[in-house]
């Protein structure tokens, strides 16, 4: 069969422009599709704020008159991506942020600028005579890609190209999603259980002959003990005490807590949001610190109330576990390695949980997730306990542990299990860390799911 062209539309991508774990989707997937031969690239807007010391061979290339102005087209590489940024004269995009918009001053919301954004890639593909056989959208920002291609765009030049639409969380946008699923041909969610999960909701349900759940990868390179210039040390399998304990001391001095070897430190790396289950997330920190654990967390809220009750919360463990706890209430990527790194576990006790990249960089890293089963985390997380046969199906060993429900001791019901373990039985401990380890959560699997999905959307 010859090579897909596939052309991704979005408004995120990991490193130049990430919120969430959309923007790594797009580029650790475009890589694996691209490895096995065929052709990705990434459109997105050109915000002020795009990390551009991060894009190689930034150049202009021909733009295109259209929607009322002059539309300037940037291209570059990213991770090995080659990635088009469309800079429209009107300025829409001219922002220090990705959501938002601080200092632009033509008023428009978010979905406005993205439906700009949407047909303009759109344009672009047709005036730079693209003729691509794929073309992936991905959440409500770029959903409307799809019905405006069969709408505006279809028998007109682009070829015969047809769209895929990949929901990263059905909690935004949901009249812009429901267009989406009935205009694309293929529609995904980033894992079996959150695909199910939602299966029954009214911008979906009608659509499941064509809704499939694949699963997200992470990108082995850029998420490697081995060779991380965030951490002190590198390690793998076979040195993952050693190279941990070095990483946590790191952790310990760099988060201003001293290093108590001989009890488990538990890391949070998380957005502070209701979908994240804050609530579960305090509750947690306090048994763990009763317990004797030690806890680093690295998050930030967009509500700045919520901002402001881990402000107080972290005043007030400077107070009495000045030793034992730190809550870094900001954005920090290497700050991310080093906890996933230097922690003995990772906590994950979403409410919901599309796919969930924490857990599966945490055992990238050789941490025990701690997670509600729910969604992604029901797909990648087999529990000590409970889950043998269901991992030995998958061809995974049980690698954390699991708990059902919402509520204070639901949660303990899972952490108490982890800590039993290490303070009882640390060899156990260190054995589930390699089990951790040993699992392929990388895109090869996915990747190739993606292509054969692709190639349905053909038929
Ligand atoms: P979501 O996309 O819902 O936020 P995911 O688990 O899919 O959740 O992806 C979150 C990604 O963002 C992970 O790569 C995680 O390490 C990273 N992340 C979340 N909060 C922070 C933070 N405060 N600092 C650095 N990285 C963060």
């Amino acid at each position: 069969e010859k090579p897909l062209h596939v052309v991704s539309v979005s408004v995120e991508m990991a490193p130049i422009a990430k919120v969430g774990g959309l923007g790594d989707v797009v580029t650790s997937l475009g890589l694996a599709v691209q490895a096995e031969g065929h052709k990705v690239e990434v459109v997105l807007p050109k915000y002020d704020v795009l990390k551009y010391d991060l894009i190689e061979d930034l150049k202009e290339e021909e733009g295109f008159q259209w929607g009322g102005c002059y539309n300037h087209v940037f291209s570059g590489t990213v991770e090995g991506v080659k990635t088009y940024f469309i800079d429209p004269d009107n300025g829409m995009f001219k922002v220090g942020m990705i959501y938002g918009t601080d200092y632009l001053e033509i008023p428009l919301t978010d979905a406005e600028r993205f439906g700009y954004f949407s047909r303009a890639a759109l344009e672009w593909m047709l005036q730079s005579g693209r003729q691509p056989d794929i073309i992936h959208c991905h959440d409500w920002q770029t959903a409307p890609v799809a019905k405006v291609y069969w709408e505006d765009y279809h028998n007109y030049g682009l070829g015969n190209p047809r769209v895929v639409f990949t929901i990263h969380n059905l909690d935004f946008g949901q009249s812009l999603i429901r267009e989406a699923m009935d205009y694309s041909q293929i529609g995904t969610t980033v894992s079996r259980s959150y695909a199910q999960e939602i299966s029954g909701h009214d911008s979906i349900s009608h659509q499941l002959q064509k809704f499939h759940g694949v699963v997200n990868g992470i990108d082995p390179d850029i998420w490697d003990p081995a060779n991380d210039k965030c951490l002190p040390v590198s390690y793998e399998i076979d040195t993952v005490a050693e190279g941990k304990a070095a990483c946590r001391a790191a952790l310990c001095s760099r988060s201003n807590i001293s290093n108590k070897s001989d009890v488990p430190l538990i890391g949070v790396v998380t957005r502070l949001t209701h979908q994240k289950g804050i609530h579960l997330i305090k509750h947690a920190i306090f048994k763990a610190l009763e317990r004797g654990c030690q806890v680093v967390l690295l998050g930030s809220a967009p509500d700045p109330n919520v901002q402001r009750e881990f402000e107080d919360m972290a005043n007030a463990l400077k107070q009495n576990h000045f030793n034992d706890a730190a809550l870094h209430l900001y954005f920090d990527e290497p700050l991310s390695h080093l906890i996933y790194a230097g922690s003995d576990m990772i906590l994950v006790p979403s409410m919901f949980e599309p796919c969930g990249l924490s857990q599966l960089i945490a055992m990238r890293y050789g941490t025990v997730p701690v997670v509600r089963r729910t969604g992604g985390l029901a797909d990648t997380v087999f529990d000590y306990d409970h889950d043998h046969a269901k991992a030995e199906w998958e061809g995974m060993t049980p690698n954390g542990f699991q708990f059902d429900g919402t509520e204070a001791h639901d949660i303990d019901y899972a952490l108490n299990r982890a800590i039993d373990l290490f303070y009882n039985d640390i060899e156990k401990f260190h054995a589930l860390q390699a089990n951790c380890m040993s699992c392929d959560f990388s895109w090869n699997r996915p990747a190739l799911d993606y292509i054969e999905l692709y190639h349905a959307a053909r038929k």
